[in-house]
């Protein structure tokens, strides 16, 4: 609501600002000025045929969606061709990067005057498998409907393959002047463990990806009322810290139990830990996450967000955040979650071992031996076993202060005036964070989704995924923007 009284005052004000013009030649002198000047926006001095694009985008979209890449197994080849020889056409030459053949990543870059560091966009070219009957047109069809194009991979992820793709080919047709290079990464084996993909395109070729900022997917933005409301910007995520508790005691028959029983132990444990809430804390993107989000929330919920922030009124909204938005509770604090039990294998046996899965998500600043040792305290018991399963790309969030987070802000003012930049945290993982562990400042983006598709679940791995048309053209759109910014000779 607050942002429709926000677009017509920015009509309003445009008006009054004609009236200006008018009345000072000076002021318009100083407009031509600025147009024809060096000095004019980047995006000013090559302008798109967007008609002529939209169609080249939804081609080429239709046809990466029809290559089935659904991972297991992937064969994500086909895809990396298909880029490869669009791009090639053009005269820009990619590079497989391949650990299994029917597996290879496309790399490709456009050169700047490399006054500047590169910046590396991406997109991965596999999808989660479907089930088929649960869709309502062929998953792999890219189907046109209702202002939607469906099928399996439409939000997740090769709108981002698409828009990486239309990115070189408009900076080579236009000959943008860059300081940084651009680079181009179609990356598989996102949707499994990334042996293939990313893992070993930066264990093996580092130097062929290494850039200053990355762009990738995590983000999105809301349309909300036919206005846009957010664009949602990842920055940061949560640290993955799985361990497996293990009990041992006396085993023996059924029924002459004795005191120091491993299924007690451990369910002791289990309990200690589900009754624990670790400290709140905020980050300069959850802090910043809250405030935006105040701004364009109804009343109710921006008073929430607002006492979020104040240390003497958090208190409550933690509680209700706990209950009622569990994402916003795992966005304040390290979580843990029992989530595998193990014991006993017949109804008469005490058993001599017990084990339990707990699923930690650290808060990306969290200090994991501190909390190890808080957690050895909660527990309270020195005889259970604690072993650490899985941990890795601890990274540290990427800043707002940095060039490419002001070049998404100002795109975002130019292409949706009355939205806000909301900085994100994700609660689960993606492959920016190994590439924040080397030091890439990596910013999670993504199309904008009308607000009753996100609550109807249309959205990446759901059945009927589906992406607006409009949203797809306007990614591209966003992308050429933010590139422009950060990359383009001023
Ligand atoms: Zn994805």
């Amino acid at each position: 609501m607050k942002h429709r009284a926000h677009g017509k005052n920015f009509v309003g004000g445009r008006r009054e600002a004609w009236g200006y013009l008018y009345g000072g030649g000076l002021v318009i002198l100083g407009l031509l000025l600025l147009i024809s000047s060096p000095a004019a926006m980047a995006q000013d001095r090559y302008p798109v045929p967007w008609d002529k694009v939209e169609k080249e985008t939804l081609e080429h979209f239709q046809n990466l969606i029809r290559i089935n890449t659904s991972n297991p197994p992937g064969n994500e080849t086909p895809a990396a061709e298909y880029v490869q020889r669009a791009l090639e056409r053009e005269g820009i030459y990619g590079t497989f990067l391949a650990l299994d053949p029917k597996r290879a990543n496309l790399v490709a870059r456009i050169r700047g005057n490399g006054s500047k560091r590169p910046i590396l966009v991406m997109g991965h070219t596999d999808v989660v498998g479907v089930q088929k009957e649960q869709w309502s047109v062929a998953p792999f069809a890219a189907v046109r409907k209702d202002g939607y194009i469906w099928g399996r991979g439409t939000l997740d992820d090769k709108h981002d393959v698409t828009a990486g793709l239309m990115l070189m080919l408009l900076l080579k047709r236009q000959g943008v002047k860059l300081d940084r290079d651009v680079i181009l990464l179609c990356e598989v084996g996102e949707e499994g463990y990334n042996q293939e993909g990313l893992r070993h395109v930066m264990d093996k070729y580092w130097e062929q990806i290494d850039a200053e900022f990355a762009l990738a997917e995590g983000g999105g933005g809301l349309i909300k009322g036919g206005k846009v409301e957010f664009v949602g910007v990842a920055t940061t995520e949560k640290y993955r810290w799985r361990i497996q508790l293990s009990a041992k005691g006396r085993g023996g028959h059924g029924s002459q139990p004795t005191p120091d029983s491993a299924v007690v132990k451990i369910a002791n444990a289990v309990s200690k830990i589900g009754a624990w809430v670790p400290e709140m804390k905020l980050s300069e993107t959850t802090r910043t996450y809250f405030e935006r989000l105040a701004e364009i929330s109804p009343p109710a919920e921006a008073a929430r967000y607002r006492a979020i922030l104040d240390p003497a009124k958090r208190a409550e909204v933690e509680k209700y955040f706990a209950q009622e938005e569990p994402r916003h509770n795992s966005m304040i604090r390290t979580t843990l979650a029992p989530t595998v039990l193990k014991a006993g294998f017949r109804d008469n046996v005490i058993p001599s071992e017990a084990e339990a899965i707990i699923d930690i998500r650290a808060l990306p600043e969290e200090d994991m031996a501190k909390f190890r040792k808080m957690l050895e305290d909660v527990i309270a018991d020195p005889s259970i076993e604690i072993k650490p399963i899985l941990g890795r790309d601890k990274a540290p969030a990427s800043k707002l202060n940095t060039e490419m987070w002001a070049g998404l802000e100002k795109t975002q003012k130019r292409l949706y005036p009355g939205a806000v930049v909301l900085p994100m945290m994700l609660t689960g993982a993606s492959d920016l964070s190994p590439l924040r562990s080397k030091g890439v400042q990596a910013y999670g983006i993504g199309p904008l989704m009308l607000e009753e598709d996100i609550k109807g679940g249309v959205g990446a791995h759901a059945d009927n995924e589906r992406i607006l048309e409009k949203s797809l053209h306007d990614y591209v759109r966003f992308m050429w923007h933010a590139v422009l910014e950060v990359a383009a000779s001023k």
